[in-house]
Formats: structure tokens, C-alpha cells, sequence
């Protein structure tokens, strides 16, 4: 998993509209992004929809990445999710009469996701047979759904006055059979079953879209095209990154690309350049700032990145990575002075966003460095809580009840930490 402030803001002004013609609150969906190339895009623990940087990085328009986004709101909203689990039980019911009636030599096969190939030896046939038929079920099952989403994918991007010409590409591009040969296997394709007549049904429909050919606006484009140059930046490798945003392209974009990259290959002076003539064509850009302080930060020069860190928070006060960020710069500037606002900074990071452990740390060592060894203690047991290391969660807890003044709000929670037992864990 990745945090980029940029990034969720621009993933949250996309679906905000999606969500709301769902009739699903924003404010429940969490919009993950996972730090891998490859395209993918999935809905996992209720409302959570995971979506792989490689997704964004392939999205030339907001409009391809926010209707194969949409795909995935119709999931929720199906109820897809806990019904594909039913599904499943249903299906290892069925693989259990398949396990009786193969007699022992189905286990293998059973564990290795139905791969016959994976059973020992004897009553092959019982097994293929069976297995097939569960696979069948599930494929039929998976189809209906896969159709439903599409629909009602279509539905919201006409509700929100959107194209669906971007989603139709992306699912083109993933029925491609050049692309599946060239063996990128991307694992959206691998869950998103792609057969011609689905590609066929959206095709029509999408075109009675009175949006088809309605472009996204230049603004958004623009902030589109500044995130996918940031996440080349961070996770292509230079001559990647050379390549596809070449000198002689002096686009904001480009020039912000090479920025990321020349600091992450060491040439600080020259990343520092790049980024004050991007501040200075667009000084309101908080992620400039940002990006300015993180290069400063990550080199050493913790000092000098708190200015624009401040600056970035200033312009993004809900942006709870920056805001880390800062408080992280402030703690690493090693001056006494700083430590109140690092310890503002790091705590309203937290309230804001209780699951982000990177606070919680940089806020452990605040705090001992002012010598609140009590709320130090804390933190890191916050901080272990989050990772799920509820061992050194629970001992940092009981250190902290002992010096904390009991029933003061950090005392509290100390005490929730300490008291915590995971679900599914004896109770008396
Ligand atoms: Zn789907």
C-alpha cells in the first residue's frame, strides 16, 4: 500500500459524483491505492475498492480510470462481494461431495485452487468431472455479476453526466488477445473475465450514452496528467522515466516527472530546481510544496523542508500524509523549538486518521523528546496497534498506565490497547 495525498484527492474528486448516483456514502468508502505496476482495481472488505498505481499510470484520461472504477461501485452496491462469499461456501460444499466421491486422491487438487494437475493418483475422472461443474456454477455466477456491475456502471457515469467511452477502452484493451499473448497478465483481467459478447453488450449500450463523446474538463485532465507523472516518477526506473518524458518536453507534467526523479537518484540541486520553476508557474500547488519538502527531507535536509511542508499543509489542511510529513520534518530538525508544533502536527494527523502509524511514530519520538515518557509510550503502543504487532502494542500500553494520571483521556487509551482481545479470541 501506498500514501500519496495527490493521488487519493484526485481518486476522491473522481468518485464523489460516482458514489453519490449509488446512493453510497463517500464518506464509508475508502479508496486504497496498492503499490504494484500491474492493472488492477478490485473491491474487498465491504467498502473498501483497492486500486493498483499500475491502474493510474495506464489511464490516459480521469474518464477510463473513473469508469472502470465505477465498474467496481457497482459491486458494492450489488452486494457482490458477500454474495460471491456465499457462492464459495456453496462451492466448497460441492467440491466436498467431489472429495468423497474421488476418495483421497482429491485433496491436492482441492488445495491447489481445482488444478487437477495438483491431485496424487487415482479417480481422476470423478474429480475432473466435479471440479468442473463447481467451476462452472462459480463462472456462470461470476458472468451475471460481472454484467450487472457494467450496468450499473453505465447508469451512474450517465447520471453524473460522464462518458463511458473510457471504460469501454479499458475493457477493450483487457480483451485485446495481442496484449494476454504478450504475457502481461494483468490480474484485473484474471478476475474480470472479458468474453467478446460482455465487451459486445457494453458497446451497445454505452454508445446510447447521450455523454459518449463528452470529454473530461482540461482541468482535471491536467491534474490527471500531473499524478501519473508523479507515480512514473517514483516507480519507473530512470531510463523508464527518460524515455517516456523526454528533455525536450518541457510540459509541467514532464519536468515534474524528472523532478521526482532527479531527487531519487541523488541530484537534489537540480530536482530543486525543477521544482521552484513548477511553484513559481503555480505557486496554490500544494503538492509542489510537498514534493519540494519530501526531496529536502529525504536528503538530509530536514531543517530546510519545513517551509514547504507548512506551505503544503497550509493549502491542504485535510491532507493527513502532508501533514505527517511535517510533523516527521519538524522531529527530524532536532531542535527543541520545533517539538510543540510537531507534536500539534503529528497528534491532528492521528485524530484524523487513527490507522496511520507513521504518525503515531514520529510522535513517540516527540514526545520522549520532551520527556512525556507516558504519551511516548502510547504512541508506540498506537503505533504497534496499527502495524498488528498487539504483543508490543499491549506492553507499551501497560508502561504508559503506569505513568499516565488515570482517567485522563491518554490514559484511556492505554487502557483500550491493553484491554483489547482480537475477535475470535476466547472470552470467559
Ligand atoms: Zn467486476
Amino acid at each position: 500500500m501506498v500514501r500519496d495525498a495527490e493521488t487519493e484527492q484526485l481518486l476522491r474528486d473522481y468518485m464523489g459524483p460516482i458514489f453519490r448516483a449509488a446512493g453510497i456514502s463517500a464518506k464509508a468508502t475508502q479508496i486504497v491505492l496498492v503499490n504494484e505496476r500491474s492493472f488492477n482495481a478490485f473491491v474487498a472488505n465491504g467498502q473498501k475498492i483497492f486500486v493498483n498505481v499500475g491502474a493510474l499510470m495506464d489511464s490516459e484520461t480521469p474518464n477510463e480510470i473513473i469508469g472502470v472504477l465505477a465498474h467496481e461501485t457497482g459491486h458494492i452496491e450489488g452486494g457482490h462481494l458477500a454474495r460471491l462469499r456465499q457462492e464459495i461456501t456453496k462451492a466448497k460444499a460441492l467440491s466436498v461431495i467431489g472429495m468423497l466421491a474421488g476418495a483421497g486422491a482429491v485433496v491436492g487438487a482441492s488445495q491447489s485452487g481445482g488444478r487437477v494437475g495438483g491431485a496424487g493418483t487415482g479417480a481422476m475422472g470423478t474429480l475432473a468431472g466435479s471440479q468442473e461443474l463447481v467451476m462452472r456454477n462459480l463462472l456462470a455466477y461470476q458472468r451475471t455479476e460481472e454484467q450487472a456491475a457494467d450496468q450499473a456502471a453505465l447508469r451512474y457515469l450517465t447520471a453524473t453526466g460522464q462518458s463511458p467511452s473510457g471504460m469501454l477502452k479499458t475493457f477493450r484493451r483487457f480483451n485485446d488477445a495481442a496484449i494476454f499473448q504478450s504475457g502481461t497478465l494483468d490480474p484485473y483481467r484474471l478476475s474480470h473475465p472479458l468474453p467478446a459478447e460482455r465487451i459486445a453488450q457494453l458497446e451497445t449500450l454505452a454508445k446510447q450514452s447521450p455523454h459518449f463523446a463528452k470529454k473530461d474538463s482540461p482541468a482535471l485532465q491536467a491534474r490527471h496528467d500531473l499524478m501519473r507523472a508523479k507515480l512514473f516518477g517514483f516507480t519507473e526506473r530512470p531510463e523508464t522515466v527518460g524515455r517516456r518524458y523526454p528533455l525536450r518536453d518541457t510540459s509541467a507534467p514532464a519536468r515534474y516527472a524528472r523532478a521526482v526523479q532527479a531527487y531519487r537518484s541523488g541530484r537534489l540541486s537540480e530536482a530543486l530546481a525543477t521544482i521552484d520553476a513548477l511553484i513559481r508557474e503555480q505557486p496554490n500547488n500544494a503538492y509542489f510544496h510537498e514534493l519540494k519538502g519530501q526531496a529536502l527531507l529525504e536528503s538530509g535536509r530536514a531543517l530546510e523542508s519545513i517551509e514547504p511542508l507548512r506551505r503544503a499543509v497550509s493549502l491542504t489542511p485535510s491532507a493527513v500524509p502532508i501533514r505527517a510529513m511535517l510533523g516527521h520534518a519538524l522531529v527530524a530538525a532536532g531542535e527543541p523549538r520545533f517539538l510543540e508544533e510537531a507534536i500539534r502536527e503529528l497528534s491532528n494527523a492521528s485524530i484524523r486518521e487513527p490507522e496511520f502509524g507513521e504518525a503515531f511514530r514520529h510522535l513517540a519520538t516527540a514526545y520522549g523528546r520532551k520527556g512525556n515518557i507516558g504519551m511516548a509510550e502510547l504512541s508506540s503502543a498506537q503505533a504497534f496497534f496499527n502495524a498488528g504487532d498487539l504483543r508490543n502494542a499491549q506492553t507499551q500500553a501497560s508502561r504508559a498506565m503506569q505513568k499516565l494520571p488515570p482517567g485522563s483521556p491518554g490514559y484511556l487509551k492505554a487502557e483500550d490497547i491493553f484491554n483489547y482481545r482480537p475477535p475470535g479470541s476466547e472470552r470467559s
